[in-house]
């Protein structure tokens, strides 16, 4: 063996790298894997150009733990490395990539899928790396191996097939790499999608043998193969059949429900793209939906934190992006600015945005149909890009509570002319629960007024966002206001009471729920047939309130507001309630109108609805 020194400005390099980057340790397997992927796909280069005529058999990678030994074994049967490539590439090529690296890590410790670092990444887990490899020219095999200081020993061996073997000398702090199960975990993580056999091992598969009591279970022992050399995204989709989609889409997220729809990104110019977006089932909490993007570099896995890549609303997408032009050893901020990426970010919205518009128009029936369930991640997508916005305008439904669907346009159309208030705008009118809301709903629709159904999370910023933008529509709850006043038209109502008669209503109802209420007491000359009072929540107030609370603040700083609307041509308002006698039963009655007013509006809760309980039970006896 012959000794050397690599050169090497910070003298000692191997601490640094082991302390900078110990939050990551683990990325060193999928770099050496790597190594050996590319590796083995050079040698079969070589083999189709002719330029290299030996076998190809198993190419198989093999992943080897020996407890005892506390080694962790990489070994493939690739190109191999002849001494003075071993000295170029391991100590200097590498080495300099490896000081690069770290000149960059230091001042920002966070680089997309801390890529970079190759080879020298074994320092982080191993005291000592061992490195037998032959090169396929079939000059004779070379060992070099360093113990984590610059110099290394470097010689030849016996190794008698093409290939390298990197035996890793797994270091006292680093033993949870010598556990089978971490290793699996981690080949699962960063390289399940190469595009080479890895074999870890075996392991026991189970099947069945014999019929009825005579059957029994057998144990196999088969190969451990960790990965999936060819998946779906890098096939052409005319080669894939929906099945194809789907079963790709178990094998990434194997507990989760089937997917609505996908997108294949296909793309090799001006970027090379390829990938699988699927549209997933996606239920109301955005939060917990994201990061199920993952993001790979020519099959390696890089990382499931794309934001900087995907526009945010499309992290609610599931599936995977593979990229070589993805810049990976750079930090995350500058990934932003990089114009490739930008190109990347509008290729992919505009793929969405141009599937979505698709099977709205080849299948509109379907779309409809899936239509809750993508309703979420359009709203969320129109609110927060704009280019998205304009394509999607013209394929984002309404939904009333007769679940019919139209599109922005088919709804204006349908609603304009009995829905338009006297400022020309068109009244949308809505509920978030069609249950709670039952008797103002009725009420709208005795007006000939159509109610939408808006109850996802982010429907208040999406309503908002289109009164903006669409500047002709206003949303108005159907309880924000007396039915003939939610679209506000000038029409006269009369009453049938005298202006005398209603100043004694007012007062009856001022003393029985008392004076601070008395500014929210009107009167109205409401149809007969609506409640004889009616409580109403202010759209403007109701809006700034849910706001707050949004934003975490507290519902003190908001009173709860509503009003109070006595509707004087009921008859129990105009006929009952005036005509009776004692002052304490009036009172009574008042009180008991507004009760019921309440319990409408599911505002009469504990000890208010215990009296109002008791009071009708009186009243019935
Ligand atoms: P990179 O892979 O980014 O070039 P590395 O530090 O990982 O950087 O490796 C440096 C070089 O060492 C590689 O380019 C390759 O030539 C050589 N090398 C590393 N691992 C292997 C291997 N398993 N078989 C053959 N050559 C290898």
């Amino acid at each position: 063996m012959q000794k050397g020194h690599i050169s090497v400005q910070t003298e000692n390099i191997f601490p640094i790298i082991k302390k900078f980057l110990y939050s990551d340790q683990e990325i060193f397997l999928r770099e050496l894997v790597s190594n050996a992927v590319d590796a083995t796909s050079k040698i079969k280069t070589l083999s189709s150009r002719g330029e290299y005529k030996g076998d190809l058999d198993s190419l198989t990678i093999d992943i080897k733990l020996d407890k005892e030994a506390k080694t962790l074994t990489i070994h493939d049967r690739g190109i191999g490395m002849t001494e003075d490539e071993v000295m170029k590439y391991l100590n200097q090529v590498a080495f300099s990539s490896a000081s690069d690296f770290l000149e960059k890590y230091k001042e920002d410790t966070n680089i997309i899928g801390h890529f970079g670092l190759g080879f020298y990444s074994a320092f982080m887990v191993a005291e000592k790396v061992e490195v037998r490899t032959k090169s396929y020219k079939g000059t004779d095999g070379v060992t070099w191996i360093c113990d984590g200081n610059p110099e290394y020993e470097i010689g030849a061996n016996d190794k008698s097939d093409r290939g390298t073997e990197i035996i890793l000398h797994v270091g006292e702090d680093s033993v949870e790499f010598l556990e089978e199960a971490r290793i699996q975990t981690l080949l699962d993580k960063y390289c399940k999608f190469l595009p080479v056999e890895i074999r870890f091992g075996t392991k026991t598969e189970y099947d069945y043998e014999g019929e009825g009591d005579d059957r029994k279970q057998i144990e196999k022992e088969v190969e451990n193969i960790i990965n999936n050399p060819n998946p779906a995204w890098r096939k052409q989709p005319a080669e894939l059949k929906d099945e194809d989609y789907q079963n790709f889409y178990k094998e990434l997220y194997p507990y989760s429900q089937p997917p609505l729809f996908w997108i294949h990104l296909n793309i090799d110019y001006p970027f090379n793209l390829t990938g699988i977006l699927y549209f997933p089932k996606l239920n109301n909490s955005l939060e917990v939906q994201k990061n199920k993007i993952q993001l790979y570099s020519n099959q390696v896995y890089v990382t499931d934190d794309v934001k900087e890549i995907v526009p945010e609303f499309l992290t609610l997408l599931h599936g995977v992006i593979d990229s070589p032009d993805i810049p990976l050893n750079v930090s995350r901020s500058y990934l932003q600015s990089d114009s490739n990426v930008r190109k990347i970010t509008n290729y992919i919205t505009k793929k969405v945005a141009d599937k979505l518009n698709d099977l709205f128009k080849k299948d509109r029936e379907n779309y409809e149909s899936k239509w809750d369930e993508i309703s979420v991640f359009v709203k969320y997508g129109m609110i927060s890009d704009e280019k998205f916005y304009e394509k999607a305008l013209k394929y984002t439904l309404f939904k009333n509570i007769e679940a019919e669907y139209s599109t922005i346009e088919e709804y204006k159309e349908k609603v304009k002319a009995n829905q338009t208030d006297k400022h020309d705008k068109i009244i949308l009118l809505y509920t978030n629960n069609p249950k709670e809301h039952h008797s103002y709903v009725q009420s709208a629709q005795s007006y000939g007024y159509d109610v939408l159904e808006f109850d996802t999370v982010i429907d208040n910023h999406y309503m908002q966002h289109l009164e903006q933008k669409l500047g002709d529509v206003t949303f108005v709850r159907v309880d924000s206001d007396i039915p003939s006043k939610l679209v506000q038209k000038e029409e006269e109502q009369t009453s049938v009471l005298s202006e005398k008669e209603q100043e004694k209503v007012k007062g009856l109802f001022v003393e029985s729920l008392g004076s601070d209420k008395e500014n929210s007491i009107s009167l109205e000359a409401l149809s007969p047939e609506d409640h004889p009072v009616v409580i109403t929540v202010p759209e403007f107030m109701r809006r700034m309130k849910e706001m707050q609370a949004l934003q975490g603040n507290s519902f003190g700083d908001f009173p709860d507001t509503f009003n109070i609307v006595v509707n004087t041509n009921h008859p129990l308002v105009a006929d009952k309630l005036l005509k009776m006698k004692s002052t304490e039963k009036k009172s009574k009655f008042a009180n008991y109108l507004y009760n019921l007013a309440l319990l409408n509006q599911n505002k009469l809760k504990g000890e208010e609805m215990s009296k109002f309980i008791n009071q009708s039970i009186e009243f019935m006896s």
